[in-house]
């Protein structure tokens, strides 16, 4: 939003200092002009048009496939359409790759210097597509990813190539981003030129609705936050919210003890139209979330946590990075083999400072602690899948079903890894008798010197010799023993390391309520292995459990319970009611057009995870997320 005339004559170095080795062979690399006519946004169309230098002869083109952040071949391109090819005002002919989806080749004719493309990007309207190739659009806002609506030659890094992009919005749309902007005449802007590396991190923000926060006034390097809603009401809240998100620019500060971006942009939309996730880049995030997750209380607290991890990955993932998810353009496959590092150690931060800035109360921090605990305390797929292939095989299963969970056991390296690093953070403790933590390591691997945009890799060797440094123990023993462990149960040595127990009973935590209400979701996963719907539909089974044993699954409907109308009370109630009666509970479930009752002989009741504490330990864990 702000224009920063520092950064932009930082780009123009930068782009200077882009004429590349090749230079002396091949000529300088290729400058691009991108155009991007938003203004049909609301019809969720996005159209590009792209002056690319050419030479005659056949100019491979790619749009973007393995996106930084989504770990995977996930470049929307079956929303790439009315793509077109001219030079000197003549139709060119182009072919898809046979053997790659993501790659054009266009005939050039002689005589040509350039080509002009035009494309456009279809952005779903409803569900489909995931992260930048959700939805995107509603009628009163929209971000725009560069990634999708952009092409680029073969034979250039994308740190080589410099783009020259702008933007039309909407009449009366104001926007974010973290690109210096060059320009401004009415709803057109002209960014400075960037590097097609910094063009593709730097989405842009827009809308009708759209607040700037400040988060730390007259500080550098600056943050805000830059939001757009559906709503003007949603951009709202109560004062103490934005002094958490101030708290976490304080915290995250105090964590790492530097920063490695010259400004910095939190990109939040607001819809219950668009894609809800986060996103990662060097000096902004795209996360998203619903209409309300600031103005109500309840889905507050549900999307807390979500800022503070995206923001975390500034450190941990855009400036330290696994060396082979570092690739040098969009086309060449990533190797996500260290993500739980990259996203395991994101998620532990990103909780932690969400008790550090207040956007949870310690309490509120370990119901959602207790809740990932019993969520992994039930997944019986560790038995087939350690947590190493969870990180592995998630560029070919990101975008499997919900259903089946607890056995497919999909995208475990995020959550299991933050009760890992927790142990992690316990062992340093002990083994310093308290002198060091583990914010001594994030000191060391992600901190000083403050600066610019980089990327410094790293392999698994470099994370347990900073481990040593900050505490000697057998760092390759304790994480070959939790990335290939089949269990059984969560790894608790963290937890239970920390002062306190997971235990479960017969109250809903407010995590369990409100993610119930939220979701339309009914949580009978820890007592006989069911989740259900409001309606009694099946939403997923835990293998292994009751429910399952008797024949129970996914897809099917519970419609009595002990021969009454389901409903989530119903349930709840007869649960209640089987711990003291030797009666089985009955279920009469409907599955593809047919009915069948089950018994399922359990006498347990009602069970919610919680922690309790472990007086015979210190506890850690109230210190772990105390404000520094
Ligand atoms: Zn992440």
């Amino acid at each position: 939003m702000t224009v920063l005339p520092d950064k932009f004559l930082y780009y123009l170095l930068l782009t200077t200092a882009l004429i590349s080795p090749l230079f002396a062979v091949s000529g300088p690399a290729p400058r691009i002009s991108l155009l991007v006519d938003a203004t049909e946004a609301p019809r969720k169309i996005f159209h590009a048009r792209m002056t690319i230098p050419a030479k005659p002869g056949t100019l491979t083109l790619y749009y973007p496939k393995w996106i930084p952040g989504e770990h995977g071949p996930t470049g929307p391109i079956q929303d790439l359409a009315g793509l077109k090819f001219t030079a000197n005002r003549q139709t060119l002919n182009w072919r898809r790759d046979l053997l790659d989806g993501w790659t054009f080749h266009v005939e050039v004719p002689a005589g040509a210097s350039s080509i002009e493309a035009s494309l456009d990007f279809i952005s779903p309207a409803g569900p489909g597509g995931i992260y930048t190739g959700g939805a995107t659009a509603t009628d009163r806002m929209a971000v725009l990813s560069w990634n999708t609506v952009v092409l680029y030659p073969e034979g250039w890094s994308a740190d080589e190539l410099t783009v020259d992009a702008s933007v039309r919005l909407p009449e009366g749309w104001k926007f974010g981003s973290s690109l210096a902007v060059a320009s401004q005449s009415g709803s057109e802007i002209k960014f400075a030129p960037v590097s097609l590396t910094m063009l593709v991190d730097g989405p842009v923000i827009a809308g009708q609705y759209l607040k700037v926060v400040p988060l730390n006034p007259g500080q550098t390097p600056p943050v805000e936050m830059d939001i757009a809603a559906d709503s003007a009401a949603a951009l709202e809240p109560p004062a103490e919210v934005w002094e958490h998100f101030k708290s976490l620019v304080t915290q995250a500060g105090a964590l790492f003890g530097a920063q490695h971006y010259r400004d910095y942009h939190f990109l939040y939309s607001l819809s219950d139209h668009v894609a809800h996730f986060g996103l990662e880049h060097h000096e902004s995030n795209d996360s998203r979330s619903d209409e309300g997750a600031l103005v109500n209380p309840d889905k507050r607290l549900l999307s807390s946590g979500l800022l503070s991890h995206e923001y975390v990955h500034s450190w941990n993932g855009k400036y330290r990075r696994p060396a082979d998810l570092a690739t040098a353009d969009y086309e060449k496959p990533m190797q996500t083999d260290l993500l739980w590092v990259y996203e395991g150690l994101t998620t532990y931060l990103g909780e932690i400072l969400t008790g550090r800035d207040g956007e949870r109360t310690p309490e509120q921090f370990r119901d959602s602690l207790a809740y990932t605990a019993a969520v992994l305390d039930h997944r019986p797929g560790r038995t087939w899948r350690n947590l190493q292939d969870t990180a592995d095989g998630v560029p070919s299963m990101q975008d499997a079903p919900h259903r089946w969970e607890s056995w497919r056991r999909p995208l475990d390296y995020y959550e299991e890894d933050e009760l890992n690093w927790l142990w992690v953070d316990t062992v340093i403790r002990q083994q310093t008798h308290g002198q060091k933590s583990f914010d001594d390591f994030c000191r060391l691997f992600h901190g000083a010197p403050s600066g610019p945009p980089q990327v410094k890799t790293y392999t698994f060797d470099d994370i347990l010799n900073t481990l040593n440094q900050v505490a000697s123990y057998d760092w390759r023993s304790f994480w070959t023993e939790r990335l290939n462990s089949h269990g059984p149960g969560a790894p608790l040595g963290g937890i239970e390391g920390s002062g306190w127990k997971l235990v479960y009973d017969d109250v809903r935590s407010e995590r369990v309520r409100d993610r119930e209400a939220d979701r339309g979701e009914v949580n009978a996963a820890y007592s006989i292995g069911l989740w259900l719907r409001p309606d009694g539909s099946i939403s997923d089974t835990v293998e292994g459990m009751l429910a399952a044993q008797v024949g129970m699954g996914p897809g099917m409907s519970v419609v009595a319970v002990n021969g009454r109308k389901f409903s989530p009370g119903t349930l709840r109630d007869a649960l209640r009611e089987g711990k003291t009666s030797s009666a089985p509970l009955e279920l009469l479930v409907e599955n593809t057009e047919y009915y069948k009752t089950f018994k399922l002989d359990y006498h347990g009741g009602e069970k919610y995870p919680h922690l309790v504490r472990d007086e015979a330990k210190p506890d850690l864990l109230t210190d772990i997320i105390k404000p520094r």
